[in-house]
């Protein structure tokens, strides 16, 4: 039994920065989206949305990411699952908050716009600001797997719109295109606009993810970083430039990343020096919310309150501000 002090820990303040927007879609909130939209929910009732949570690899992840991701389609959708969230967050000790948007996902595979998405979440952000006094912002994300050519235009279209909300562009999803198409204008753009990088690497690949990000894409945080382990010499990069790898122990568990908690590199990232922080990625789909993962880390790396402290520490020293 652990003797996790949830209590204490939820008390800590904390920022999240590793957590996406329509990841925070729970099963009650995805049957109302359908119910919204006329649209067959995959299961009828919560249990069975809560099994179809259940993914056998990444890319059945993936599947069903971008089918809730189908399910938000007007603005007061956005909204409403942003501010859900935030309050969720708020209710764990979250003081501030850094959603991850799937902007090339809405734009490309759903053909929206993105000023009415952009708006709805702020709408919703500001909302449960105003309510819990947290503090958030906006990472748009790419997803690689749509082409550099493509994503390049949607982002464009991102660039274009408000970005006072706007703390930096981010890349997740399938990454196994990474070498094969340029996604650097994207970064160097964001960057000419004062916008932070940030890019998903070493989650289910290795190290050289990671030293590609931080190189080609100047990224600022690391999502995931695990695979950083794999090579010393990348280690020692990260130990050195301080760039903060956002871990979420629960998805990777989930997804596969790692075959089972006693694999997970989290207690070596520490010991290693690096700048970890914890989030909880896509938390209802997983099963799991950040004091969970703040319980893993403290019974896999046998921390104690300090120990703890720190990672909640690191997670304020690692926020982008707006
Ligand atoms: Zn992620």
């Amino acid at each position: 039994m652990s003797n996790f002090p949830r209590d204490a820990v939820r008390a800590l303040p904390k920022a999240e920065l590793h957590v996406h927007l329509e990841g925070t879609v729970d099963a009650t909130t995805l049957l109302t989206l359908a119910e919204r939209h006329g649209v067959k929910p995959p299961a009828d009732d919560v249990a069975g949305i809560d099994q179809w949570y259940k993914f056998d690899d990444f890319p059945m992840f993936l599947e069903r990411y971008f089918a809730v991701l189908g399910l938000l389609r007007e603005p007061e959708d956005f909204a409403f699952v942003a501010e859900r969230y935030m309050t969720t967050a708020h209710d764990q000790g979250v003081v501030h908050l850094e959603f991850y948007v799937s902007a090339t996902g809405h734009i490309l595979e759903n053909q929206k716009k993105w000023a009415p998405i952009h708006d709805g979440i702020v709408e919703g952000c500001n909302r449960a600001a105003a309510a819990t006094g947290m503090s958030w912002g906006l990472i748009p994300d790419i997803s690689p797997h749509l082409g550099s050519e493509a994503c390049i235009r949607a982002m464009d279209e991102v660039f274009a719109h408000d970005l006072s909300h706007v703390l930096a562009v981010g890349m997740g999803g399938p990454a196994d295109n990474w070498w094969t198409q340029d996604f650097s204008p994207i970064y160097a753009k964001a960057r000419s606009l004062g916008l932070a990088g940030v890019a998903h690497a070493g989650e289910h690949g290795g190290a050289d993810e990671v030293r590609f990000a931080l190189e080609q894409f100047g990224a600022e945080r690391i999502q995931h970083g695990i695979g950083a382990m794999q090579d010393p010499a990348v280690v020692e990069l990260l130990v050195n430039s301080g760039v903060a790898c956002d871990v979420c122990p629960g998805s990777n568990l989930a997804l596969k990343a790692v075959p089972d908690a006693a694999s997970h590199p989290l207690p070596a990232m520490l010991d290693a020096g690096m700048t970890v922080t914890l989030g909880s990625d896509d938390p209802p789909m997983f099963q799991t919310n950040l004091l969970d993962e703040y319980e893993r880390a403290w019974d896999w790396c046998e921390l104690d309150l300090e120990g703890v402290s720190r990672l909640a520490q690191n997670s304020l020293d690692a926020a982008l501000v707006v």
